[in-house]
């Protein structure tokens, strides 16, 4: 990974020719896996060890770390490596152990961004610190969710801000663990630009394999940094086992990852473009996958109409659609003509499946 961009506040403090890339386990789990990986991360492209030491489970009875020991593991790695440290904090009392033990930066994970009464103890446990701060979206794609964190971190006057887009969760199953809905985080990047924006790839994916693309949309969408993490024997993680990688892996990915340059206006231009594209493939492709649910329903109802004999062609419901969908592309600057023949043909296009289905045998 090689890039010359100029980072923002803190970021820039780490005079870095690339993006800021934090790396270690998902759980702490033993002093000797924390060293391992440690040691094996050290002298590459990752500025911050990170691994947690309280992990937030969803259900009871799963590992839920080994506590405030993991946080002298990481002193040790500070001690032996070039290495920074990260551990999550969910309350006050993890928030003032992390601090004694001299942690660099503390998270808040997905699920305490969530309830702003826990936002609220971290934030005022954290008043004035100089630490690094970075706050996960929330689990549920709630913007002002998100925001309101941020907030209340800004009035607790923590400089040291950044923030970590690791997907939301759907009740749908997906490819994804935690669908990326890009938009959010470039919503938020574009509220606050001077707040750095890492992307963790592997809350995103859930599986490895989904790593390296992921983190070449974020740096494509000029994100400043990644959250990947790293186990030296990843099958037998104590926690998310199916999203690791080994060291060696991460710092293959972080070669062969592209980096835009942003330095010469021409690179620059280059760059905006890059990233704008990027943003329309995304929703192009969620285009398409509406466009495909929309038509696996049409086949539904065309199950029901042949159960019941109903005619496919139903002609005031379809006039009734068109009539809101012109209202409401109106609302969003579409022109009447063009909602109405991106409707016929979608129309068009739902009538061929029901009749496929009804015709069928
Ligand atoms: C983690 O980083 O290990 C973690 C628990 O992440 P999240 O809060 O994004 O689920
Ligand atoms: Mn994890």
């Amino acid at each position: 990974m090689k890039n010359n961009k100029k980072m923002k506040d803190w970021l820039n403090n780490f005079n870095l020719s690339h993006p800021l890339v934090i790396a270690g386990p998902c759980s702490a789990e033993t002093e000797s896996q924390v060293m391992k990986i440690a040691h094996e991360l050290n002298n590459s492209d990752v500025t911050i060890f990170r691994a947690g030491i309280w992990k937030p489970r969803t259900r009871p009875g799963m590992f839920e770390g080994v506590g405030a020991i993991g946080l002298k593991w990481l002193q040790k790695v500070k001690s032996e490596t070039n290495l920074l440290t990260a551990t999550e904090v969910a309350n006050a009392n993890h928030v003032k152990l992390a601090i004694d033990h001299d942690v660099d930066v503390l998270w808040i994970g997905a699920r305490s961004t969530v309830s702003p009464f826990i936002i609220q103890e971290i934030a005022e446990a954290l008043d004035g610190t100089d630490k690094i701060v970075l706050v996960k979206n929330p689990v549920n794609p709630d913007l002002s969710l998100w925001l309101g964190g941020v907030e209340r971190l800004y009035n607790s006057n923590i400089k040291n801000l950044g923030l970590i887009h690791r997907g939301f969760s759907t009740y749908e199953k997906t490819k994804y663990r935690n669908i990326p809905e890009w938009q959010i985080p470039i919503e938020v990047k574009n509220r606050f630009p001077d707040i750095p924006m890492i992307c963790d790839p592997s809350h995103i994916s859930g599986r490895r394999d989904l790593i390296f693309d992921l983190s070449q949309t974020a740096l494509d969408l000029n994100f400043d940094g990644l959250m990947i993490e790293s186990h030296i024997n990843p099958d037998e993680a104590w926690s998310d086992a199916k999203q690791q990688i080994t060291p060696k892996t991460l710092i293959k990915i972080m070669k062969d990852l592209k980096v835009r340059n942003e330095l010469v206006e021409e690179e620059k231009y280059k760059n905006e473009l890059y990233s704008l594209r990027t943003q329309i493939d995304i929703i192009d492709h969620s285009i398409l996958d509406s466009l495909g649910k929309r038509m696996k329903i049409s086949e539904e109802i065309g199950g029901l109409k042949k159960t019941k004999n109903v005619a496919v062609l139903q002609n005031k419901r379809w006039n009734e659609i068109l009539d809101k969908m012109i209202d409401e592309g109106n609302s969003k600057g579409l022109t009447r003509e063009f909602i109405s023949r991106i409707y016929k043909a979608i129309h068009q296009e739902s009538i061929i499946h029901q009749e496929k289905i009804i015709n069928s045998k």
